[in-house]
């Protein structure tokens, strides 16, 4: 590494939601010590949730989604080191390099680099007109390719897989979304949510499949494109979308010793297991107090910036409440505004509140007769209630629990 690297006293890792929070809330606390935000993308701090909404549906444009103005960050004394991937870090040394070998010192390191969108393995995988959904330069690829394109598979029935359909249909696109679980947002909701966002996706012209693996991608007639599935399918388009999770990017600090895996292991003020180096947001594993003490990696926004709020707090103030923050995540998919509180894992039973044929309901997961969690469907009340029945872990009975004339914060 270079002998001589520029220092700064908190250098960030990742200039995405955690990352810039982190600067944010630093000088918040009145930290005053020097600040960088080492980042992948070129692009200074964005919002990524409208990528597979507002965005990607050009209801808003690049300027639209920016954290912060461009200024902000000069006025704040934040350096953004922008289009530059850190691919090592010396732990003993207190150095990290980039791709290009640049190196820069630091006196605590901030590692908050989320995950790049998990690839298929299959053959056609890396086909022309496939594509992630994570960055802008995603999005805006997606978007330079759309006219020439009528027919889209996507691929996973998570959120993002789900967005995307519901935006490109209103494009008038003929999407079709295969997923390979046998309902749609298996991993994060309950059966009752699945089987809404499914016939929601189906009565808007998805050609909706669950229970379809994906064999390969083969070029098709005239330049398109052929998905042919495990049960001998074969679906023709021009576009491929995937959407099918991330894998968090820690290499790096894996390969510097710190613990972890599949993210990398932190404690509740998301240290991580070397000196002077923390983790946040989407690559992070932490116990859950909302998921029983789990360890686990929650991907969203509120998350990234609570345990951002955790970090810049604790380094600007040498103190700091361990991070216990109440998990909260949204979706919107055509008319519908999907509101979460708590974590669902886990649930062993789910309470209906409101008729699901209304198209406005929320569903309340239970684990031994507490609440853990609500997914609220254009129920803006019930999630702004219940958060506190999940604070709580009220155990209302069931029957007031499901009339939903009976307002949530009368069942604390
Ligand atoms: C399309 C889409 C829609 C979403 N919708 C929602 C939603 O509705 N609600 C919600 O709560 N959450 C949503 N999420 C999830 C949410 O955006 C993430 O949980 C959040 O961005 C996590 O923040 P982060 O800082 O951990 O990671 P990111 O915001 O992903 O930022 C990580 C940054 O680090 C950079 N980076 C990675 N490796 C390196 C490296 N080695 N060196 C330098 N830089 C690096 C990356 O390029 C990236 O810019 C959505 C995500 C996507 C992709």
């Amino acid at each position: 590494m270079s002998t001589d690297p520029r220092r700064f006293d908190v250098l960030i890792v990742g200039g995405g939601h955690g990352g810039a929070q982190a600067a944010i809330a630093l000088r918040q606390k009145g930290f005053a010590g020097t600040i960088a935000i080492v980042g992948e993308e070129v692009d200074p701090p964005y919002e990524r949730p409208p990528l597979s909404k507002e965005y990607l549906a050009g209801d808003k444009p690049f300027e639209r989604i920016l954290l912060r103005p461009l200024a902000f960050w000069a006025e704040r004394s934040i350096e953004l080191l922008l289009g530059r991937r850190v691919v090592r870090v010396d732990a003993d040394a207190h150095r990290v390099e980039t791709a290009a070998g640049e190196a820069f010192a630091y006196g605590q390191l901030i590692w908050a680099t989320g995950g790049s969108p998990r690839r298929l393995t299959c053959s056609g995988h890396d086909l022309p007109g496939i594509h992630g959904v994570r960055t802008r330069a995603d999005v805006d690829a997606i978007m330079a390719e759309l006219d020439e394109v009528q027919r889209v598979c996507i691929i996973g029935g998570g959120y993002i897989g789900l967005e995307a359909a519901a935006v490109l249909t209103k494009f008038g696109k003929q999407v079709t979304l295969l997923e390979a679980q046998d309902r749609v947002l298996a991993r994060v909701a309950g059966a009752p949510l699945s089987a809404f966002y499914e016939a929601e996706h189906r009565a808007a012209g998805v050609d909706l499949r669950t229970g379809v693996t994906v064999d390969c991608i083969e070029r098709g007639a005239q330049g398109g494109l052929s998905v042919r599935t495990a049960d001998d399918g074969a679906f023709a388009c021009e576009m491929v979308i995937v959407g099918i999770g991330i894998l968090p990017a820690v290499e790096p600090l894996l390969a510097a010793g710190a613990v972890g895996g599949n993210g990398v292991e932190v404690d509740a003020w998301c240290r991580t297991t070397l000196p002077d180096i923390f983790a946040i947001g989407d690559c992070a594993v932490q116990a859950n107090r909302f998921a029983e003490d789990a360890r686990i990696r929650v991907e969203s926004v509120q998350n990234a910036n609570d345990q951002a709020a955790t970090v810049a707090t604790l380094i600007a103030t040498g103190e700091a409440a361990a991070h216990a923050a109440l998990p909260w995540f949204w979706s919107n998919q055509y008319d519908l505004r999907l509101q979460t509180v708590g974590l669902s894992m886990g649930h062993d039973d789910v309470v209906v509140r409101g008729g699901m044929a209304t198209r406005a309901f929320s569903l309340v997961y239970m684990r031994r007769g507490q609440v853990i969690a609500l997914d609220c469907v254009n129920v803006t009340r019930d999630y702004v209630q219940g958060r506190k029945l999940v604070e709580q872990g009220a155990s209302p009975p069931r029957e007031r629990l499901a009339d939903a004339a009976v307002p949530l914060k009368e069942l604390l």
